[in-house]
């Protein structure tokens, strides 16, 4: 294999060291130029499979034709009306709601993940008096103060304080490594019932709800049992607590169904949307019931750039390219395909020790022994930085940093699949 091009590259780097903050998230060196599907070239010229989506994001795959010719269009009509309605606006409310479980039915966009979960978290306060959420440990909803504060990751946090008070945080069932060294399923869930013993601990009486994610993005891609999802719902109605899904990750078919929720029929009060519904364009919601949302009155909740016609135009045209191309069932099938193949490699070789997910996300989790399995971050950063090196573009992530990010776009050929599985593997064989 040649050796990567890297003048320019070089060049845009100390560009960017130079103006650019270092508090963005650690990236192997490349400074992408332009991307088609799932395929992206960098300003030398070289070539990568994708198995970022950005950050899960691109999920039509990147320049789609339709959306951009979609955005191009909208540009050259109409970008910000503010809180006036937009016919764009107007069938994305539509579209969206009729694809949502029939009690939810109200949708209000924003512009980011954060903002979606901040507005969540308003709606849960207001609607309910109350000020107390249950988050869990590893629990990440994005930056800003509120979404931060009900975050279970203590690095984001870090001399930050004083948060927004009320947060209390509960194990996330991290099978793999069990805060009770515990196993499933011979622990019976031992942790959903711990719950109970947490708010008698820790709240004032003023527990409004709880948020979660279907499963933990940021901290590894962890995935909780089957199961444990529909049993924290049913815990959470027997105490008259709403329910926050945050699938900002999770949702527009990366699990391999449209919502994550899909899987075990749940039944939140608020679902928080991002990342996937605009592909790459700026776009969140939460959606919600009107019973709920009908806390707010006229002027009390908006956003300048929520809801503005091109985003609204770039979601509508995801939808119809998730439609026309099938893309969930794509995700569903072409997902498996890859597991099969990385479950082939955890097999192969011990400093995998666990991979886990399901459509088309995986987090391939690297440890220094099996047995202990002690996280091995410096192993992942060196299988990211020689993937990246033979045309694979990953990132890694995990609470120790030691998991490796596998979430293509939808649009990946079991084609690409193979040649990015034989990427890894021919690292995984030369280390
Ligand atoms: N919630 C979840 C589950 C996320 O994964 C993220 C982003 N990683 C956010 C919220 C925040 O989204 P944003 O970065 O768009 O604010």
């Amino acid at each position: 294999m040649k050796a990567k091009k890297a003048r320019r590259t070089k060049e845009f780097l100390k560009i960017s060291r130079k103006y650019e903050p270092a508090c963005m998230s650690w990236q192997a060196p490349v400074v992408w130029d332009h991307a088609q599907g799932a395929e992206i070239w960098d300003v030398d010229g070289n070539h990568y499979i994708d198995w970022t989506s950005g950050v899960l994001v691109t999920n039509v795959g990147h320049a789609h034709p339709r959306l951009a010719e979609a955005i191009s269009r909208q540009a050259k009509r109409l970008l910000n009306t503010y809180d006036f309605p937009t016919p764009e606006r107007l069938s994305l409310a539509r579209k969206i709601i009729g694809l949502m479980p029939p009690h939810l039915d109200k949708v209000f966009f924003v512009s980011t993940g954060s903002e979606a979960t901040d507005a969540a978290l308003r709606l849960l306060k207001r609607h309910t008096q109350k000020f107390e959420v249950l988050a869990f440990w590893g629990g990440f909803h994005g930056r800003s103060f509120g979404p931060m504060s009900i975050s279970g990751i203590s690095k984001i946090k870090k001399s930050f304080g004083p948060l927004v008070p009320g947060a209390i945080f509960a194990p996330y069932p991290y099978c793999y490594r069990c805060p009770f060294a515990k196993e499933y399923p011979d622990c019976d869930l031992f942790c959903l019932g711990y719950l109970d013993r947490i708010i008698e601990a820790e709240s004032s009486g003023s527990l409004a709800g709880l948020i979660v994610e279907p499963y933990q993005g940021t901290s590894g891609f962890i995935f909780p049992p089957d199961g444990y999802l529909k049993k924290l719902e049913k815990w959470a109605v027997q105490r008259k607590l709403l329910i926050i899904l945050d699938e900002v990750q999770s949702s527009f078919g990366r699990t391999g169904k449209m919502w994550a929720l899909e899987h075990e029929k749940l039944e939140p009060d608020v679902l928080c949307l991002g990342k996937g519904i605009g592909s790459g364009v700026p776009m969140a919601a939460v959606v919600t019931r009107a019973k709920i949302i009908s806390s707010l009155k006229t002027g009390e909740m908006s956003s300048t750039t929520g809801g503005n016609p091109l985003s609204c135009a770039a979601a509508l045209a995801v939808l119809e390219i998730m439609e026309k191309e099938k893309l969930v069932d794509k995700a569903a099938k072409n997902g498996e395909y890859l597991k099969k193949k990385l479950d082939r490699l955890k097999e192969k070789y011990r400093i995998i020790g666990d991979i886990r997910g399901k459509g088309l996300v995986y987090g391939i989790e690297f440890v220094a022994d099996k047995k202990t399995k002690k996280p091995a971050p410096g192993v992942a950063k060196e299988v990211v930085l020689k993937c990246v090196a033979k045309g694979l573009m990953v990132g890694k992530l995990g609470i120790y940093g030691n998991v490796m990010r596998v979430a293509p776009p939808l649009i990946i050929s079991p084609e690409l699949i193979d040649k990015s599985v034989s990427i890894l593997e021919r690292v995984l064989s030369e280390l």
